[in-house]
């Protein structure tokens, strides 16, 4: 069985997706946390969170950091709060690494996490 994420990129559900590139797509989160909250996924399930990903291809990511930025500077003022997730009891409910882009403005409080 699919992640729902892997599902988002082969259009099986839908999301509203800000970005897409060969190996990353972005999209909002459903239950938005902060006036910008976006999910940046690498495309493949291969790593179940930031510590494996950061193990198995540091290069992606770096490339993950770097779409971060360039889509908390496009929505917001740049500045942005970036969240994983790792293990239930931490909050992790997708088992497919991704990275939540929280950004402007948040207010102290105002995250779920
Ligand atoms: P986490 O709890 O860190 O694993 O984050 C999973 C996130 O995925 C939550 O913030 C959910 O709101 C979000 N989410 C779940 N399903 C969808 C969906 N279909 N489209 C967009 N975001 C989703």
């Amino acid at each position: 069985m699919s992640s729902i994420f892997t599902r988002i990129v082969e259009r099986e559900i839908p999301a509203d997706i800000v970005f897409e590139n060969d190996r990353i797509i972005a999209f909002k989160d459903i239950a938005p946390q902060a006036p910008v909250h976006l999910l940046v996924v690498p495309k493949t399930e291969q790593y179940a969170n930031v510590v494996e990903l950061a193990a198995g291809d540091p290069a992606l990511l770096a490339e993950l950091v770097a779409v971060s930025q360039k889509l908390a500077t496009e929505q917001a003022n740049g500045e942005f709060r970036l969240v994983f997730n790792n293990g239930p009891s931490a909050g992790q409910t997708v088992f497919h690494v991704h990275a939540h882009v929280l950004s402007g403005p948040i207010t102290e409080g105002s995250l779920g996490f």
